[in-house]
């Protein structure tokens, strides 16, 4: 990366300066550069900078990089005028940071309700100096490269200094003084004249060319200021830059950006994530609700209290760490990051330096955020949300205030901006009807999640539902990915019929006994994917006949080393005792691209999704391959094994070999993730026996769109005729040899999608433990002959969208 690269200082959405609702920025009047739109609280720098000046009211900072070019970071549109409120700097003029060091803490809840917008342009001082040249786009963490800075041949013609200069001194009027929008216009009048302009305030002068330099003036409101002019048009610029100096008028809000419409039409349109139906009230989360009190006892009371609050929060997480499943997976790395000495060590510090224990809990959360930052690991700095995560449930616990996250009201819709993984795992699954995301991508861990608690789950809505007011009964179809606002009555009822029934045919799918099969009598058989034991009893609760994916990577994602193959027999051997004697597929470790795993040594990848993952990992590293393939050949009922990511036979033929090696005789099946895979079907079905499609990666790498970026979240669909193409393509090429299909990504749990899957050839679906009695009862009224002629339509059609609304109506017509 070159050294002219400016890295994120906000985790937030990328916007082009076009779009932000302000001209000085849209238009570049400042410079160049790019906004985000945040979804934290913190402002960091965005290169190794000196900070050149704070703003007095808190919102932006200039900073001069150390090669020498100067940056403008606002935070939001007319913050000025909120006079401090929500923003909390960490730095001051003069400091040297380092990239990813905390410049301004701010309150995202309070300016959004307080400011026109919270965009915040990042903007590198002086168009005619230096250009730029996005890198980043959608979704970005702090720590993300964001820009590469490009200094142009110097355009600016130096004007001669001919005849007098004139002077004028004045007290400013400007109602906020000379923040970045009047500095702007200041520099485009100098601009526009043949003039050399200056400016004096006490010891400081800047030139008026140097967007940058006046704000470091800190003109504020009254403030006396002297103008030197010379040059031909003088005169002109001078009576100019008085009157804008001088103008008392209040300042416009600036216009609203065009927001991109999303859900035009009756409903609001957003992204499938976790599937169902639901009704409910909005209830907005209220991520600023918990109080700190800043005022502290003594130093022996502080120690106390924080030592309590750190205890109970660590019960708390233990606890939850033992219920197993992803859930338990998350809580149990947010304990190991409580363990750290460090955190505790530096907040126990600051109370024996007279901090109450809530602000000394703050510093030293700060503190290890801005170190996640600094490291220039973009896998290192997402842990900077856990430590987040971790900041508010200590703080709740020294507020009184329950530590399990949100407490949503029973039957409630959540609405959010955007939700963490431990947010969403600390929901109460039975309370909450569904959840809409104004952002949010379908595969991220939250949506997971979501989908693993039978919580149904849309995303990217975008302003049109952060506009509903709280309180407002809403109906979700998270099937579909619409939120319908204004139901009536009729509809209301309908919907409510439509859950009640959906829900009783559930009951009875878990009660009855017997396989899974369709209303003609085909047999399917009906897995769960499981990463925890906890995971196994509850899919056998829900009626599982077996496991078609075990996620092992999921059983390790807290450690610091690699399980030992002891470790990795012992899990495996518990989670096939939960299961009974029902089969178990146990997928080798898929690590690497958006699956990071601490104890391994990965390297930092330009192109992570299309580098060293899945059975490459493996294969680079035998000894890796040797120890888990023996730990699953050690467990007492027969395993059968399965590759992931596989893109040729050589890769299967590799694992093969190493399962001969042990002298045991096991299934070895190979996952259909690639397109390569899906194309050559025929050709790997020759020694594979068995294929189990994972639709997600399938449809990240057929679509090549990122999964887990928002920005290309809308068309993220397993339902793209494409990806169906490729299904097909699968279970045409597999049968050739007689082998079985499977399914095991999301598709599987999708309603829409099952009549599909089996229409094409599949006979397994593998689906979460909660969605495994929805998925048995559907199945149980779909006639495989009608799925083969609506799969033919399917393929035939031309977007996601449309074969969503074909299947929907089948089902309707099916009583569905
Ligand atoms: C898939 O890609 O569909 C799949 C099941 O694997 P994972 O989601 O774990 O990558
Ligand atoms: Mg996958």
């Amino acid at each position: 990366m070159s050294d002219l690269t400016i890295f994120a200082p906000l985790a937030g959405w990328v916007t082009p300066l076009a779009q932000v609702p302000d001209a000085v920025f849209a238009e570049k009047m400042l410079g160049d550069g790019i906004a985000i739109d945040p979804v934290g609280d913190m402002l960091c720098a965005p290169c190794d900078a000196t900070v050149l000046t704070v703003h007095e009211a808190g919102h932006a900072v200039t900073l001069r990089s150390v090669q020498g070019f100067e940056l403008i970071c606002h935070i939001g549109i007319d913050t000025v005028s909120l006079g401090g409120k929500g923003l909390v700097p960490q730095v001051q003029a003069g400091t040297k940071v380092l990239a990813g060091q905390p410049l301004i803490r701010f309150d995202l809840d309070a300016l959004v309700r307080n400011a026109p917008a919270v965009v915040t342009p990042i903007i590198v001082a002086d168009a005619s100096l230096y250009g730029v040249e996005p890198i980043a786009c959608g979704m970005v963490a702090v720590g993300d490269p964001l820009l590469r800075v490009v200094p142009l041949a110097s355009s600016t013609m130096a004007v001669a200094a001919s005849g007098e200069t004139l002077v004028r001194e004045l007290a400013v009027g400007l109602s906020h003084g000379l923040h970045a929008r009047p500095a702007a216009r200041l520099v485009e009048v100098v601009r526009r004249h043949e003039a050399q302009v200056m400016l004096l305030h006490g010891e400081r002068h800047a030139s008026g060319l140097s967007a940058v330099g006046l704000l470091g003036l800190g003109l504020g409101h009254g403030a006396t200021v002297r103008v030197e002019a010379s040059g031909p048009q003088a005169s002109a610029a001078l009576a100019e830059i008085v009157a804008l100096l001088s103008d008392t008028t209040p300042e416009d809000t600036p216009a609203d950006a065009p927001e991109p419409m999303r859900g035009e039409g009756p409903g609001l349109g957003g992204v499938p994530a976790a599937p169902g139906l639901a009704i409910g009230a909005i209830h907005r989360l209220n991520r600023a609700a918990i109080p700190v009190e800043t005022v502290a006892a003594s130093a022996d009371e502080e120690r106390a209290r924080l030592a309590g609050a750190l205890s109970q929060v660590r019960d708390a997480l233990a606890l939850a760490a033992a219920a197993g499943g992803a859930r338990g997976g998350v809580m149990a790395a947010h304990g190991a990051m409580l363990a750290d000495p460090t955190l505790s060590d530096g907040a126990m510090a600051g109370v024996a330096r007279g901090l109450s224990a809530g602000v000394a809990w703050q510093e030293a959360i700060a503190e290890q955020v801005a170190n996640l930052m600094s490291s220039g690991d973009r896998r290192i700095a997402e842990r900077a949300d856990d430590l987040r995560d971790l900041e508010r449930h200590v703080l709740a616990a020294l507020a009184g205030l329950p530590i399990e996250g949100p407490s949503v009201p029973a039957g409630a819709i959540l609405v959010a901006e955007d939700l963490l993984p431990s947010q969403v795992a600390a929901l109460d699954a039975a309370a909450v009807a569904g959840i809409a995301l104004v952002k949010g991508g379908p595969t991220s861990h939250a949506a997971i999640l979501a989908a693993g608690m039978g919580v149904p789950m849309a995303v990217a809505f975008g302003q049109p539902l952060a506009a509903l007011e709280d309180g407002r009964v809403i109906v979700l179809d998270a099937d579909r990915g619409l939120i319908d606002p204004e139901p009536d009555a009729d509809a209301q009822a309908e919907v409510r019929q439509t859950i009640a029934r959906r829900k009783a045919e559930m009951e009875a799918a878990r009660a009855a006994q017997g396989p899974c099969r369709t209303a003609d009598g085909v047999r399917i058989e009906m897995f769960a994917n499981l990463g925890s034991v906890a995971d196994a009893e509850a899919a056998v609760a829900e009626g599982a006949e077996g496991c078609g994916l075990l996620r092992t990577e999921f059983l390790f994602l807290d450690r610091a080393t690699a399980p030992t193959r002891d470790e990795q027999a012992r899990d495996y051997q518990a989670i096939a005792d939960a299961l009974g004697d029902r089969p178990m597929i146990v997928r080798l470790l898929d690590v690497g691209g958006d699956k990071p795993a601490p104890y391994m040594d990965l390297p930092v990848e330009e192109n992570p999704a299309l580098g060293l993952r899945g059975i490459r990992v493996s294969l680079a590293d035998p000894q890796l391959l040797e120890d888990q393939v023996g730990a699953i050949l050690s467990v007492r009922q027969p395993c059968r094994i399965m590759a992931p990511m596989v893109a040729s036979l050589s890769e299967l033929e590799a694992v093969r070999a190493v399962v001969e090696r042990h002298g045991r005789k096991a299934e070895v099946g190979v996952m259909i993730e690639t397109p390569a895979a899906a194309i050559s079907a025929d050709i790997l079905a020759r020694k594979a026996d068995f294929f189990s499609i994972g639709t997600n990666d399938l449809t990240q790498y057929t679509l090549a769109m990122d999964r887990g970026n928002a920005a290309v979240a809308a068309g993220v669909d397993g339902l793209h005729p494409a990806v169906l193409r490729l299904i097909g393509t699968t279970c045409d090429g597999a049968a050739e040899h007689d082998t079985p299909v499977g399914v095991c990504g999301s598709l599987a749990a999708d309603r829409l999608a099952v009549p599909i899957l089996l229409g094409l050839g599949v006979t397994e679906l593998s689906v979460p433990p909660a969605r495994v009695a929805a998925i048995k009862a559907l199945v149980g009224k779909l006639d495989l002959a009608r799925c083969r002629v609506v799969a033919g339509q399917a393929l035939q059609l031309s977007s996601a969208a449309s074969v969503r609304a074909h299947i929907t109506t089948m089902l309707q017509e099916i009583g569905a």
